[in-house]
């Protein structure tokens, strides 16, 4: 393929931009492809080449890159009006509302413009409620590039920030756990329950390896918050309105968390993030309580009217079972490749969401293949033998995933993650055709 284009484009960059890029993920080895439109399922680069695209904005376009007539009307009507006002508008109180609707655990809702923005707020407002300052994270979960969550260290043990610029202030309020280990969770509580504001986890490690959690584990944390006077916080910045449909990983999993955070599909493929939960905490927030958050974009009247129009669409629509029936396929028909060629690698994901993880010693009984389409499924036979925590996922063979990603799945018009840890998304646009050639794809560069 040639990336002659998009080698320029990568030179110029890399004299006016750190890396080339303005977000580390996208510096993919030998350099990135630049993007010139996207179309349905697919992206186009600067030089014509064509991919089927199972980045998706790294989680946001559930309806793939063209959005439907009713979202691109209300775009432009908005767009018609002036982008924003600095004053509070009708669609704030629509989407508001659309998301109290579908998900019980959120009475009030406040609006931001990131992921990142929304676990920090969230933070601070678990701190502000509960007058505590330790928080605990799960070892592997990604809450964005924020300064409480970006930590390494031993489970349950004072914590080092794992970005240099980070005070080590900040990360000695971290604590970090386990994801899974209900009696690590268990100890921690015993020995320091009192001083801890709030659990933010997760409800599946999208970021590292899809890692769902085990039969009881959110219930655990459920319970100890509540019996302890922490709160729960699910980050569902990838799992929102992606992972159960309309309510969310929460409410598949059936655990009612005092906090979520969103953004991604919420906001239809602009700038966008939330903090939702019971309104006596949510109310916390300036101006009604004393925890200070606020911002100029926040509530932006085309990042609310996208997302809005995006979730209406897929409320009407047959979105969820089409894109999940792609992805029961996807994921079957991987874990019938893999068995034929990699037998040591491990297919994850659940949903709409998807990826092989590159695990020599994941999985630890090789005999008998898989009955059930997918390994994370609890009721698979092999369900005890897929990577579910960290150490597991630690063994990944990321430099052979990095090879597979580009030349051996890029070269054939496939574009995937380029880190072996971040799931892959399946959109509205993607058809059965699609996930055909994919598994071509895969089966020739496995
Ligand atoms: N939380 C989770 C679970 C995420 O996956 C991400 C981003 O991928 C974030 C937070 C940060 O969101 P953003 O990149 O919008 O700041």
């Amino acid at each position: 393929m040639n990336r002659e284009r998009s080698r320029n484009l990568y030179d110029r960059a890399l004299s006016v931009t750190p890396g080339g890029v303005n977000s580390p993920v996208r510096a993919v080895r030998p350099h990135p492809f630049f993007v010139k439109r996207g179309d349905g399922a697919h992206v186009i680069d600067a030089d014509g080449n064509r991919y089927l695209d199972y980045v998706g904005g790294y989680g946001p376009l559930l309806l793939g890159h063209d959005l439907p007539q009713s979202v691109q009307s209300a775009l432009q009507s908005q767009l018609a009006d002036g982008p924003m006002y600095g004053a509070p508008a009708e669609v704030e109180v629509e989407l508001a509302e659309f998301v109290t609707r579908h998900v019980p655990s959120v009475e009030m809702i406040r609006f931001v413009n990131s992921g990142t923005e929304a676990t920090a707020s969230a933070v601070r407002l678990a701190r502000g409620y509960t007058g505590r300052d330790k928080i605990v994270v799960m070892q592997g979960g990604y809450h964005g590039a924020q300064e409480s969550t970006l930590v390494q260290g031993a489970a349950g043990r004072t914590s080092e920030p794992s970005s240099s610029g980070i005070p080590a202030a900040f990360a000695e309020e971290t604590i970090t756990l386990p994801f899974n280990d209900a009696e690590a969770a268990r100890e921690l509580f015993e020995e320091r329950g009192d001083e801890i504001a709030c659990v933010m986890t997760e409800p599946i490690l999208g970021n590292y390896a899809s890692v769902p959690p085990v039969d009881g584990y959110l219930e655990t944390l459920r319970e100890l918050t509540e019996a302890h006077g922490s709160l729960l916080v699910f980050d569902e910045v990838m799992t929102g309105f992606r992972i159960g449909g309309l309510q969310c990983a929460q409410g598949k999993f059936g655990v009612t968390p005092d906090l979520t955070t969103f953004a991604k599909i919420i906001g239809g493929g602009f700038p966008v993030g939330a903090i939702g939960g019971r309104a006596d905490i949510i109310e916390q927030f300036a101006p009604t309580g004393n925890v200070f958050q606020a911002g100029t974009y926040s509530g932006h009247p085309l990042s609310l009217t996208a997302g809005l129009e995006m979730l209406r669409f897929a409320a009407k629509n047959d979105v969820y079972d089409h894109v999940n029936s792609l992805g029961d396929e996807l994921r079957s028909g991987l874990t019938d490749i893999l068995a034929d060629r990699a037998p040591e690698y491990t297919v994850v994901g659940q949903d709409s969401m998807f990826k092989v993880i590159f695990t020599r010693d994941g999985p630890r009984d090789l005999e008998g293949q898989c009955e059930a389409g997918c390994q994370q499924n609890p009721d698979c036979p092999r369900f005890d033998f897929c990577p579910k925590d960290k150490t597991d996922v630690d063994r990944a063979e990321t430099e052979r995933w990095e090879r597979l990603f580009w030349p051996a799945m890029l070269d054939q018009g496939i574009f995937l993650t380029a880190n072996q840890f971040e799931s892959q998304f399946i959109s509205y646009a993607h058809t059965e055709e699609d996930i055909e050639e994919t598994l071509e794809a895969y089966k020739k560069a496995l």
